[in-house]
């Protein structure tokens, strides 16, 4: 009997033992919750998303709330509240991830210093109903005044399908800026060699935009405060020319198979190859080339007007539209996004002017083609070519012979097709070839102070 009394009191000491060290690991514990903010931000501005990340191993999770201060004033975010699934295991929430958006301006928020102060609290009942918390204080300056832009350049009439260069003040350092033409951003980079509030945006007209909905100056600062100045501008309409192609079975027999070889998705007759290549392969490789575009060196690494093919015949230009006929039947359209120049078979292509190599290689429609970056989202591309007798990375000085001319891709005889890029929109090269237009419309416009 008291052998048995002996073993009940046992078990009794070890459930009560084992429910001890239940209530103190778990419900008594009395380690507070880690709190790790994501990222702590400079300054806050317009809008900031604060992502806290809280764990709590013991209890859980029972509570994550946070609050601005600014004097006496409080700005409540809204809290997270965990509920308490089972008095023996609180929320059962071990770990999770908080984001607030915060709004100063809708919260009511003034500028100047603010108070951020996150709390996180456990279901641990050592402290009844408030839990263990871990507190995280900082100090965030609210920085709600946009930057101002101080437009300097004065010449901005440009060409549909032309180029232009706008340049303006800027009175902080941005954390983006640029010009927003319709739906397009153009760039700007810190003028090179000039004051460090100075800014220079290569802009274009794309060819199809007779008048873009929108044309400002953007600067965003980095608290998020963005500013939109418009700028004086005439844009002037150019109607290109409409010209007919003659599509025949001679040119279908001898340029299909290439692109059946290299395309396993472009298959059938001659004829349905030429159509999907002339749209959907047409269509990919503008996507490639603007995507070759998307990053230039920060300064201007050509100088004097572009240079063209020498002793050459103007084939066609910039902007044309082409009707592409087959036995007398309209069977498709394209626009001409280059112009296109032809002298004797396999002439050396000189490099339109300094630059680096950022693609030299076979590219669908275009052949073999080199593509040059000049600076300030500046570029110019080769295409058709025979030979390429550059690498990717090279630097070529202007006039130096970079390939020969042929005819690879989609092109019916040997001719360079000539193509300049702004930010990887396609325009007139005619400008760029025309010593009066860069310094009345480029230069004119980078040397204002
Ligand atoms: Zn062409």
């Amino acid at each position: 009997m008291g052998k048995f009394l002996g073993y009940t009191a046992l078990i009794l000491l070890a459930a009560l033992m084992v429910a001890g060290s239940f209530l103190g690991y778990f419900l008594l514990e009395g380690s507070p919750p880690e709190l790790h903010v994501a990222s702590l931000p400079e300054t806050i501005g317009r809008e900031y998303v604060l992502t806290v990340s809280v764990r709590d191993t013991r209890s859980g999770i029972s509570s994550i709330s946070a609050c601005l201060n600014q004097g006496d004033r409080v700005f409540e975010l809204d809290p997270k509240i965990y509920k308490v699934k089972e008095w023996w295991r609180g929320s059962g929430i071990k770990e999770d991830t908080v984001s607030w958006v915060i709004k100063p301006f809708t919260l009511g928020m003034t500028e100047g210093k603010a108070l951020l102060r996150i709390t996180a609290r456990d279901s641990s009942w050592r402290n009844t109903l408030t839990g263990n918390a871990q507190v995280w204080e900082a100090e965030i300056p609210i920085d709600l005044t946009p930057p101002r832009i101080a437009v300097k350049s004065t010449v901005h009439n440009i060409r549909t399908g032309g180029s232009g260069l706008v340049s303006y003040r800027i009175s902080e350092l941005p954390s983006r800026t640029g010009v927003l033409i319709g739906e397009r951003f153009f760039p700007a980079y810190p003028k090179p060699g000039g004051a460090e509030d100075m800014y220079v945006a290569m802009v274009a007209i794309p060819f199809n935009v007779t008048k873009p909905k929108r044309m400002l100056i953007e600067a965003v600062d980095r608290a998020g405060n963005i500013a939109r100045v418009g700028f004086p501008h005439m844009i002037l309409r150019k109607t290109p020319k409409v010209d007919t192609i003659n599509i025949n079975d001679h040119f279908l027999e001898q340029k299909m198979p290439d692109f059946m070889a290299r395309y396993s998705e472009f298959q059938g007759s001659p004829l349905e190859v030429f159509l999907k290549v002339n749209t959907e392969l047409r269509h990919r490789n503008n996507q490639e080339i603007e995507n070759y575009c998307k990053e230039s060196a920060a300064e201007i690494l050509w100088h004097g007007s572009f240079v063209c093919l020498p002793n050459s015949a103007f084939k066609a230009g910039f902007g044309e539209e082409r009707h592409y006929l087959y036995k007398g039947k309209k069977i498709g359209r394209s626009y001409h996004m280059g112009s296109d120049h032809a002298s004797f078979s396999h002439a050396s292509v000189p490099a339109g002017n300094t630059g680096l190599v950022v693609f030299a290689d076979y590219l669908g429609i275009y052949g073999n083609t080199i593509i040059m970056d000049h600076g300030l989202g500046l570029f110019s591309m080769y295409s058709h070519l025979s030979e390429i007798q550059v690498s990717k990375g090279d630097k070529v000085e202007r006039g130096d012979t970079i390939g020969t001319t042929g005819m690879t891709g989609l092109a019916g005889g040997d001719h360079l097709h000539f193509g300049m890029m702004v930010h990887g929109v396609f325009v007139n090269p005619i400008e760029w070839w025309d010593k009066k237009w860069i310094q009345d419309h480029i230069l004119t416009n980078l040397s204002v102070q």
